[in-house]
């Protein structure tokens, strides 16, 4: 077998289309030497080893030792250099790369195969000593950190010791003499920590960091990661191991990374930021501020620190023709690393670059004009979830700005809450309903769950490349980085700038657009729709089969839900609207009425008032499909609670309070979420699904009247189980439209259908659907009574399920299609065996989630029916279901 892919010189074993064999990084890197690009040689231990290690009780598969000893022989004749010679020695990096990049993998470890005799080989071939011992010391500090688990931290203080001993601000103050001295420290810390000398064998140093990328796909982080992010833990990861250029080698070389397109705003610009005479993640980890890469950007964001435009124009040219080529190769916005030594330019990867929805949907519309993409390409190339980015509030252009600092916009959105300074915290707030922002000096990896928690992060250090920035980008929150006036002190739990000074806790805002940290809470409005975004949506809903309906009761969420371009309501659920003002007066009334007519009475009350609310309803609908569901939830959530409601309803019917208490209490129900409720107690009392169906019609005529346009109210009925409970219910609806019509001489035409949210109904979909002429399969319910759980209580147990790997998601949140998938598939084929022109559709939290659409769309249903800020969302996903 294969187990080492060579990629150098022009040419390479692999390509890009290899992401499963060698993962993402290999494959391109493997990509890039084929296109002649100049790529450092390296090779690529493919994921299959990974597999076989954790097969194999975490042993390597036999020829694996040979076929790396061939390839670093392979590297050594393109570089002029081999790997522990003691003239010329090859140094190394050693990258992890899984198919998808991956935090909580094995970083980076650089400057591989120095020990006590090559760093004076290194110091005399490159006749620099600074630069070797610069390079040794960084290697000690990060093999330390990475493959033998001593904390960073450690190594860091022995630094910040000396350069305060000597009196320097800046690493690269310190000289060729002084680093060997610390260079001594850091081994004497490794061997006193761990009892063991740091590794001189560079064979040994090269298979403890193979080892070490291999051994964290297994650590907690990783698994986290690939648990809420649907990877399989079969994947593997690769391992890339490269010659090593160096950015360090003074003032004509740099490091640096760069997106071939503004991520941010997807403006078609090269955008990136380096550091001169520095190596690797020193430009991310905010070390130093990093300078932008082209003139434009320098100008635009007034800085003084010279471009590399200005600075090294010849290899800055090259890498604009690179981008360029890479660019229009993927025919996608890449992300791209580079590293220039001497004067020289080399790359050292590229992928699709992470990118805002606003900047996701330029590009997308932009690579379509610049005939990069079709329509349909670019309908595929935005992430529908992302979309909720767009749909985020800003501040609000009057709203008075407080500034108390500034720094970089690196993720758009506003967002206020109370200030946390930890990960936890931000946990932990969020789980007791509080809103905060996160604010650190800088995020890693082990940030994720606090940044998921915040409303916003905001930190001190780091660019637009920061680790901060490119995650908030990922989630849709907004961010802003690099806020270097701020001093933060985890300790006092404050954070300070200009003399003013805010404790853990105190509310603040963050404006992702300008960077800016406001005091308090601001003023926010909502987003108004790009013109980008309205032409990408026309593209998808071209291509979509599934009508996307929006769930709304009230006028405004039908207007919001017409303007995201809802077809209609999937819906609308009547008892809202029975809690308004005075009408749960009334409502009360009518539920603890003793008779008919004690109820007729009080139902009486309501028509006109429910007649209004669908008036209103229909009009903004302009003549679309509206579903409506007849009351729903058990009589029990509306008794009166306090004594003083029970006199008021009492006084109101004009009956003795004792009465009505003992009524009240004969009214209560142990589970009424199982209750008394739905068609459950329109069979106990017809005369509310009367009052409800003659307030639709009578709506329906008064609405066609003023307007014109004929709506066809669908009415619904919740909680079926038996064909016979929908029978009487309908029987009250027809009866109701008949005498409708009789009174108006018009005629309506309507339609009755019901909820399947119980397995039941599912399974006897065929019985009913002689009754039904639509079904809307209500997941909400038929996930609860499908698993046996409550919604309001699974929260307690559901999360432990998921760590334990028993569910890999909230089946509310994401459509559970192996139980509650199922009988949806029955229901929709059932209903369809008796009434093969049934029309079908789901509402429930799924109706808004991609990867539920995505079922739907595959079970045929006819539309989803979500919230109304979710119905782009659900356009794009359904566009991209149906391609
Ligand atoms: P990540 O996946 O975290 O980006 P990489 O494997 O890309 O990790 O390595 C991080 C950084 O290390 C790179 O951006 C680059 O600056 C540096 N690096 C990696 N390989 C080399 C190399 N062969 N020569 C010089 N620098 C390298
Ligand atoms: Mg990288
Ligand atoms: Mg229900």
């Amino acid at each position: 077998t294969k187990w080492v892919y060579r990629f150098g010189n022009g040419s390479a074993d692999g390509a890009a289309d290899m992401k499963n064999l060698l993962g993402g990084k290999g494959a391109n890197l493997a990509e890039m030497s084929n296109l002649g690009l100049p790529v450092p040689p390296g090779f690529t231990i493919t994921t299959e080893v990974c597999t076989y290690y954790y097969d194999h009780g975490k042993a390597y598969p036999e020829a694996l030792q040979s076929q790396v000893n061939d390839a670093l022989e392979a590297i050594g004749a393109i570089t002029g250099r081999r790997f522990g010679d003691q003239t010329l020695p090859l140094l190394l990096s050693v990258r992890s790369g899984a198919r998808v990049s991956m935090p909580g993998m094995m970083d980076t470890v650089l400057n591989l195969g120095l020990n006590d005799e090559t760093v004076k080989a290194i110091a005399a071939s490159s006749g620099d000593e600074r630069f070797a011992w610069d390079s040794y010391r960084r290697f000690i500090q990060m093999y330390s950190d990475v493959v033998m688990g001593l904390e960073h931290h450690d190594f860091e203080e022995i630094l910040e010791e000396h350069k305060a001993e000597k009196g320097y601000s800046l690493d690269t103050e310190i000289t060729a003499q002084e680093w060997a001295g610390i260079v001594e420290k850091f081994k004497a810390l490794v061997d006193e920590e761990l009892g063991r000398p740091f590794p001189q064998d560079p064979q040994e140093q090269l298979w403890g960091a193979i080892g070490a990328v291999f051994g964290s796909w297994e650590t907690p982080r990783a698994k986290t990661y690939r648990r809420l992010h649907d990877i399989p833990s079969t994947w593997g990861t690769a391992v890339n191991v490269q010659a090593m250029v160096f950015g360090n080698m003074g003032e004509t070389s740099a490091t640096g990374v760069a997106f071939t397109r503004n991520p941010s705003t997807g403006d078609k610009r090269l955008y990136g930021e380096f550091l001169v005479n520095a190596q690797g993640e020193d430009v991310v980890a905010g070390i130093r501020t990093p300078q932008d890469i082209t003139e434009v950007a320098r100008i635009e964001a007034g800085s003084e620190a010279p471009s590399l435009e200005a600075l090294m124009p010849e290899a800055f040219a090259e890498f604009q023709t690179i981008c360029d080529k890479l660019e229009a190769h993927y025919r996608d916005m890449q992300d791209l690393e580079f590293t220039i030594e001497k004067g020289k330019l080399w790359m050292l990867q590229t992928r699709s670059g992470k990118r805002t929805a606003k900047a996701a949907l330029k590009i997308a519309v932009d690579m379509v004009g610049e005939g990069l993409l079709s329509e349909q390409e670019a309908v595929m190339r935005v992430e529908p979830a992302a979309l909720d980015q767009l749909l985020h509030p800003t501040i609000a252009p009057d709203a008075e700005r407080t500034i108390f600092a500034t720094g970089l916009p690196a993720s758009p959105g506003a967002a206020s809450g109370a200030i946390v300074f930890s990960s936890d915290e931000a946990e932990a707030a969020k789980a007791s309903g509080q809103k905060v922002i996160l604010v650190r000096i800088e995020t890693s990896p082990e940030d994720i769950h606090g940044m998921h928690a915040a409303e916003g992060i905001l930190t001190s250090r780091g660019g637009m490349t920061s680790h901060a920035a490119v995650v908030a980008r990922g989630m849709g929150k907004p961010c802003v980085s690099g806020a270097g006036m701020l001093r933060i002190d985890y300790r006092q739990g404050t954070v300070s700038a200009g003399g003013k000074t805010f404790r853990s806790g105190d509310v603040i805002t963050i404006d992702g657009a300008s960077g800016q940290v406001l005091a308090g809470e601001v003023a926010m409005q909502q987003p108004t729709l790009s013109g980008d975004f309205g032409i990408l949506m026309g593209w998808a809903d071209k291509v979509r089969r599934m009508k996307v309906r929006a769930n709304a009761e009230t006028p405004q969420d039908a207007k919001v839900a017409r303007n995201f371009g809802a077809e209609g309501i999937g819906l609308c659920r009547t008892e809202h609207m029975f809690f308004d003002g005075d009408r749960i007066l009334a409502v009360r009334e009518m539920i603890l009425a003793e008779t008919e007519k004690g109820r007729r009475n009080a139902l009486s009350k309501l028509l006109p008032m429910q007649r209004r609310d669908f008036i209103d309803l229909f009009k903004i609908m302009q003549g679309l499909p509206v579903t409506i569901r007849l009351l729903d939830p058990p009589l029990h959530e509306f008794l009166p609670k306090t004594p003083a409601e029970l006199n008021e309803v009492a006084s109101a019917m004009n009956v003795p309070v004792d009465a009505l208490r003992e009524r009240a209490i004969a009214l209560e129900e142990f589970n009424p979420m199982l209750g008394h409720r739905g068609c459950r107690l329109l069979v106990s009392y017809p005369e509310i699904a009367e009052m409800q169906a003659r307030a639709i019609f009578e709506a329906a005529v008064a609405s066609a009247k003023e307007s014109g346009s004929a709506i066809v109210p669908e009415i619904m009925v919740p909680l079926v189980g038996l064909k016979g409970e929908l029978d009487l219910v309908r029987e009250a609806i027809v009866k109701t439209a008949e005498a409708v019509m009789a009174e108006s001489g018009t005629t309506i035409e309507y339609q009755v259908g019901t909820m399947v949210e119980l397995p039941r109904a599912a399974l006897q979909a065929a019985e009913i659907a002689k009754s039904a002429e639509f079904f809307s399969f209500g997941t909400n319910d038929l996930t609860q009574t499908t698993f046996g759980i409550s919604r309001d209580d699974a929260s307690s147990f559901l999360g432990t399920y998921q760590a334990k790997g028993l569910i890999e998601q909230d089946p509310f949140v994401s459509l559970d299609q192996d139980g509650v998938g199922e009988l949806v598939k029955i229901g929709a084929e059932r209903g369809r065996s008796t009434r093969p022109d049934i029309k079908l559709g789901i509402c429930g939290e799924h109706g808004g989630d991609p990867a539920s659409i995505r079922f739907c769309e595959s079970v045929g249903l006819d539309y989803v029916s979500c919230s109304p800020f979710r119905v782009p969302i659900a356009r794009l996903a359904a566009a991209q279901a149906a391609l």
